[in-house]
């Protein structure tokens, strides 16, 4: 096969197909990883899949790129994704959708669809995305490999270009669990240049950093013998049923292996979508202010400074960019902040509340990763409000901060669906732990 028709050329995986060779040796040595287009690879361009960004090359590497390549990996390529982020199919990228490897006249999930299916294709053996509200989850689930969204702080966001930094975590793709905790191993960890990466402030947590005493991959051991799980029935109830039937025989497959079921409840999910959206977008219209054709993006012209940024912003966004950027500055507007980011930021309180409780009872918690199964292209970009309902079991886990995983639980109408694992902050090992028990 020539390199023309090379399936990641069809599918529309890569934004680039630069290569960053690893060091010699190193825990990663010999594998292959891509790496979405929103994080930054020094002397390759970074587009976050945006025209704003059209032949930006950044001068530094992202601290998650340096580690990769220290562990040994190869970057083969910059990945396809929702402009910014901003979406759940990869349909929004300037660039054109990524087709799934699975069934090609459907989307791949998002917003990290490129590395999800760069690993689901067979085009590289890891993946790093990005997760602000499901964005390494749901392409996992979707194209039917392994997603780990990181405990906020435990990986480093240095150079990576933010869309709601309260939220968002690079987070490890790949085709097993232990790939996946083996790449998690590799990026975790304090770093000087973000001063979010913490240690467990919990009172009976850690006295060093998680990622200095553990490896995850060695969590990967299939044994969940003796672990409980609670499963949240609002989570559950809201997915489709073809859906609910494949979560329901891999939860008894798990009993089966000697875990405990138990029901919990977390009744301010219902308002976990909006408080999302609101906080979402609020951050990302003043994260999205340096795009102004002075500091960053497409050049607006000569002349008076209001007209020459609107017509950057009016040439380098995409619609989706576009009404979120509307829509959170509205939010934070005089008069409304107390209306809807305030509002926001106390239903993230409550979500946060509801986790810790559900997790008193439970090692784990675990829903269907998506409540639906991946749409056809095209089906959904007409109606923001059905995408915005699809991360109704994702983005409770980035209000909480919490880590989570989505692994492959079986196949509904020959198409993926995926099985969520939510931990406590810093728990890593038990999501991993969990989702081996899974795969076995
Ligand atoms: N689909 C969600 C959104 O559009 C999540 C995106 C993400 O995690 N980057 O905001």
């Amino acid at each position: 096969m020539s390199a023309d028709d090379a399936p990641a050329d069809d599918l529309n995986i890569f934004l680039s197909r630069d290569t960053v060779a690893g060091d010699d040796d190193g825990p990663l040595a010999g594998k292959t990883v891509a790496v979405k287009d929103n994080i930054s690879t020094k002397g390759i361009p970074t587009t976050c899949g945006s025209a704003m960004l059209e032949g930006y090359v950044p001068p530094y590497d992202a601290t998650v790129v340096e580690r990769v390549r220290e562990a040994g990996a190869t970057v083969v390529g910059k990945t396809n994704m929702d402009e910014f982020g901003m979406g759940g199919t990869t349909e929004t990228s300037a660039y054109g959708p990524t087709k799934n490897p699975v069934d090609p006249e459907r989307v791949p999930g998002g917003s990290s669809g490129g590395s999800a299916a760069a690993v689901a294709a067979g085009e590289a053996d890891l993946a790093l995305g990005s997760d602000t509200g499901g964005s390494v989850r749901n392409p996992a689930a979707f194209c039917g490999v392994v997603g780990i969204k990181p405990t906020y702080g435990l990986v480093s966001r240095y150079g990576l270009v933010a869309y709601a930094n309260s939220l968002e975590q690079i987070g490890p793709l790949a085709n097993t669990v232990e790939d996946a905790a083996a790449l998690l191993d590799a990026i975790a960890g304090p770093d000087e240049h973000d001063a979010t990466t913490r240690y467990d402030a919990a009172e009976d947590g850690p006295a060093v950093h998680p990622a200095d005493e553990t490896t995850y991959a060695a969590a990967a051991d299939g044994d969940a013998d003796g672990m409980t799980v609670g499963v949240p029935t609002e989570l559950v109830a809201g997915a489709d049923d073809a859906v609910v039937a494949v979560f329901e025989d891999a939860l008894a497959d798990l009993e089966a292996q000697g875990v405990e079921t138990v029901e919990v409840s977390l009744p301010s999910v219902e308002h976990a979508v909006q408080a999302y959206y609101v906080i979402a977008m609020s951050e990302a219209s003043s994260n999205l202010a340096r795009f102004d054709g002075v500091r960053y993006g497409v050049d607006g012209g000569e002349g008076n400074w209001n007209e020459s940024f609107a017509r950057s912003r009016e040439q380098g966004f995409g619609d989706e960019v576009k009404r979120r950027v509307l829509l959170g500055t509205y939010a934070l507007s005089a008069g409304y902040h107390d209306k809807y980011y305030k509002k926001a930021q106390d239903a993230r309180a409550w979500v946060k509340q509801d986790f810790d409780e559900a997790l008193a009872e439970a090692d784990v918690l675990a829903t269907p990763t998506m409540p639906v199964l991946p749409p056809k292209r095209g089906e959904s970009l007409d109606d923001p409000l059905s995408l915005y309902l699809m991360d109704a079991n994702t983005v409770p886990v980035n209000l909480a901060n919490l880590p989570a995983i989505s692994v492959p639980a079986g196949e509904a109408e020959g198409l993926p669906v995926g099985m969520q694992f939510v931990g406590p902050a810093f728990g890593e090992e038990a999501v991993v732990r969990a989702g081996s028990a899974v795969e076995e």
